[in-house]
């Protein structure tokens, strides 16, 4: 897209995308040789960067990597990673439930510490990329530029980083007037740098303070709390969240009629907090849980969950039987 350009007519703020099936679906690739070439192409790029992290960590375990700065990484990972699930994507994008006035602003904090931009931008693109999916105006398609390997190759791209540097930007008065008119959420986008700032210095500090109460040295111990804790925690939520929108729009599983390419990756499913069975997703946008078969785990719907037992969530849109199988693909 270019500067200026005008968007298709699409719901505006919508935060339940209907089907519409008269609009035929994108063409995929044909030969089974190139799907499968495809897909270990994706296999690699998926596995090998994580290898190399695994890899350092090994060489590194002892004096460059310590137990304390996985115990760390993971918690951060895990508060950072569902403040984008829970709280950007089923909460503000879509509505899955509702909130009082601190949940929704420890949402919005949690989310900004991942470091994603901020909440009413992130929302923005989002439900454009819901109200256009796969089709011209989806800030982030893998089928962009067509179907041929190549031009999938240079879509992956796009949809997975190159797109966060598109001139464009998502008109926020468009997709999330809701959002813009919400003072808290002001405040949180306005102190977006704050969040960030805290999001890299905490794990050092937290790092620093147990190892040195531990005896192994405040200073090293917050050196390596910040690589691993802050800078690799942030490097891999990033790839997890890219990967939904580049790898789940290409590969995988379709159980679900959906007018995109969207797809479930299980592979993805832990890492990705539940958001890589993006197919059901698309098929079902408010559902507050996206893992609706049996062993798809998702941990984002367990939070939604807790928060609802504990009263903090109301008005949960749980997905419904008869909602799903309508949506079935017919084997
Ligand atoms: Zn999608
Ligand atoms: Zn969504």
């Amino acid at each position: 897209m270019t500067a200026g350009t005008t968007l298709p007519d699409a719901p505006t703020t919508t935060v339940d995308v209907e089907e519409d099936a008269s609009r035929p679906l994108q063409a995929v690739p044909k030969s089974r040789a190139r799907a499968r070439f495809e897909q270990l192409m994706l296999a690699t790029f998926i596995v090998v960067p994580l290898l190399a992290v695994l890899a350092s960590g090994v060489v590194l375990w002892g004096y460059g990597l310590h137990w304390r700065d996985v115990v760390i990484a993971v918690a951060f990972y895990w508060v950072t990673g569902h403040g984008i699930t829970v709280g950007f994507h089923r909460y503000f994008t879509h509505g899955s439930f509702k909130a009082g006035r601190g949940t929704r602003v420890a949402l919005a904090v949690a989310g900004s510490m991942a470091i994603e931009g901020p909440v009413t931008r992130w929302v923005a693109d989002h439900r454009r990329h819901h109200a256009y999916s796969d089709r011209d105006g989806d800030p982030h398609s893998p089928w962009r530029y067509g179907t041929s390997t190549g031009a999938l190759a240079k879509g992956l791209w796009h949809a997975h980083v190159g797109w966060l540097f598109d001139v464009e930007q998502t008109d926020q008065q468009r997709f999330a007037p809701d959002l813009l008119a919400d003072r808290d959420v002001h405040r949180v986008n306005k102190l977006f740098w704050l969040c960030a700032l805290v999001s890299l210095a905490l794990p050092a500090v937290v790092g620093g303070v147990w190892g040195g109460l531990a005896g192994d040295g405040w200073l090293a111990s917050a050196a390596t709390a910040f690589f691993w804790g802050s800078l690799v925690r942030i490097a891999v939520l990033h790839h997890v969240t890219w990967s939904i929108n580049s790898i789940c729009h290409a590969v995988g599983e379709r159980p679900f009629q959906t007018r995109d390419r969207s797809a479930n990756v299980w592979p993805l499913a832990i890492i990705s907090m539940g958001e890589s069975w993006h197919n059901l997703h698309h098929a079902d946008p408010t559902a507050a849980r996206h893992g609706v078969d049996r062993f798809q785990v998702d941990t984002s719907a367990r939070v939604i969950w807790g928060l609802e037992r504990l009263g903090l969530a109301t008005d949960v849109r749980w997905p419904k039987p008869e909602r799903l199988d309508a949506r079935r693909v017919a084997r």
